[in-house]
């Protein structure tokens, strides 16, 4: 049992160099900190990071100190307690630090590792999703060109996670040599998740992915380019209506045999996810801005057909309870699970002990970058424990 004598939040800087909050809790043992990671390309209905600010979230945590002294902490469940104390005045990043935290000191404690205050049976292995080659959002592109979509994603299927990282780190530095290749203005420059920026555009991206001989997919994050009621492309210039971007994303997927495809379609869009995958069921239809780790949005998306996969960002919702609400709600009706990386990162590694737990199937977290990179360690870490 964790018996919480205080909890405090300060500021820390992601990735991206942006602040985000770190959150440390007071207990018999020690203290234990987690940090919360960021999005830019945010869904319309994910929870907020904070209630006003950053700096207003950490004064009232500060406040809610006092009433967490002598808070015992026996179980996972036991987060439920956090929750009614905060009582919703501290936002989804916040909340995520703070529960992240209260897990560390309770695995302390137990002397137990933190996936399995989760589910002690887990014991299968998410396969791994590498962002390769980005746009979007998340990318400046060269010369302001570059694709309208957000991510190329690198999914190998080996054995093990080792494994399947030892290949992504391979085949992104081929994709390198193709991109050197087939972009006059490539200059070997990354993103925001560590991915190569490109000049190209889509298609021209899934030409070079093509040469990998590797499933891959992509991340259209099609909310952040939906403006009155058109998509509007850059790469090239052009606006597509909904049923134009319903034809174009079809006949991707069938040209370029797409295995993944996430948020085709804006968030508000269920109906032409629907349409998709019917039209595609053995490729992953994905929701992440549609369904943003959240109960409500999995239940109807479940209800009109329209996604087969989900991406869970546990700092969408910020409670970890919520977080296995949907788990739950996805395995019972065959939804893939997907938990995910942000855009802005931090070192924590806690992602990868969830993802076990709750039983993902994969784990989208970059291929490069220490902060990526120290979430797919943990996830090795734990395989090779099972080998030990
Ligand atoms: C995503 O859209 O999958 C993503 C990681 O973006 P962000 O973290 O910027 O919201
Ligand atoms: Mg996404």
């Amino acid at each position: 049992m964790a018996v919480i004598k205080s909890v405090d939040a300060k500021s820390v800087l992601d990735s991206r160099k942006e602040k985000t909050v770190y959150v440390s809790v007071k207990t018999d043992v020690g203290v234990f900190g987690a940090s919360s990671p960021n999005g830019k390309s945010k869904g319309k209905y994910e929870a907020r990071s904070y209630v006003k600010s950053l700096e207003e979230d950490i004064k009232m945590l500060k406040k809610f100190s006092a009433y967490f002294s002598s808070e015992k902490i026996e179980k996972f469940d036991d987060l439920r307690r956090v929750e009614d104390i905060v009582d919703r005045q501290i936002g989804a990043n916040t909340l995520f630090a703070l529960e992240s935290a209260i897990l560390k000191a309770l695995a302390k404690e137990k002397k137990k590792e933190i996936w399995k205050l989760i589910n002690p049976k887990a014991m299968r292995f998410p396969r791994l999703v590498g962002n390769c080659i980005g746009g979007g959002k998340h990318s400046k592109g060269i010369n302001s060109r570059k694709p309208d979509f957000q991510e190329f994603l690198l999914i190998p299927n080996m054995k093990s996670v080792k494994e399947n990282w030892e290949k992504n780190k391979k085949l992104k530095e081929e994709a390198r040599y193709l991109l050197k290749i087939h972009d006059k203005k490539f200059e070997g420059k990354k993103n925001d998740e560590d991915a190569w920026n490109t000049s190209m555009n889509e298609k021209e991206v899934f030409d070079v992915l093509k040469e990998l001989n590797i499933p891959f997919g992509t991340d259209v994050a099609a909310s952040s380019f939906f403006k009155r009621k058109k998509y509007s492309y850059e790469n090239p210039m052009l606006k597509r209506t909904e049923e134009e971007q319903f034809e174009y994303v079809s006949n991707l997927i069938k040209n370029f045999g797409l295995f993944y495809i996430e948020d085709p379609f804006d968030e508000e869009d269920f109906e032409n996810f629907a349409k998709l995958l019917k039209k595609f069921q053995n490729s992953l239809i994905v929701g992440d801005d549609l369904t943003v780790t959240n109960y409500k949005r999995l239940e109807r998306a479940i209800k009109e057909k329209s996604i087969n996969a989900i991406i869970v960002k546990p700092n969408q919702t910020g409670s970890l309870l919520e977080v296995q609400k949907v788990c739950e709600l996805a395995l019972k009706n065959n939804i893939k699970i997907i938990f995910s990386h942000r855009s802005g990162e931090t070192g924590e590694t806690i992602l990868a002990d969830l993802a076990f737990g709750f039983g993902a199937d994969f784990f989208k977290c970059g291929i490069t970058g220490k902060e990526r990179e120290a979430k797919i360690k943990r996830l090795i870490q734990i395989e090779k424990s099972f080998k030990n």
